[in-house]
């Protein structure tokens, strides 16, 4: 895949990437954690970055895992709007 094509991809979505330092993906999903319930929620990418709450890619997204004693709790973006 053309370089060029790459970088408008990255602007015209989120213009957002994954959190993980060494990775250089685009963000597709928001990973919050929730200390009340010891559950980390991960979701369809927020509208905005929120406190606690960090932009993963699919990858780092299919390989998320909690804090021992943490419960991971995954949202579809199917049938979500917005
Ligand atoms: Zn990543």
């Amino acid at each position: 895949m053309a370089p060029a094509y790459r970088r408008r991809m990255l602007r015209g979505m989120s213009g957002r990437g994954c959190s993980k330092v060494a990775c250089g993906e685009t963000a597709v999903s928001t990973l919050t954690y929730v200390y009340a319930d010891s559950m980390a929620v991960l979701g369809p990418l927020s509208a905005r970055p929120e406190p606690h709450s960090y932009d993963l890619c699919s990858r780092h997204s299919q390989s998320l895992s909690a804090p021992q004693g943490w419960q991971v709790v995954r949202y579809s973006a199917l049938g979500e709007v917005g």
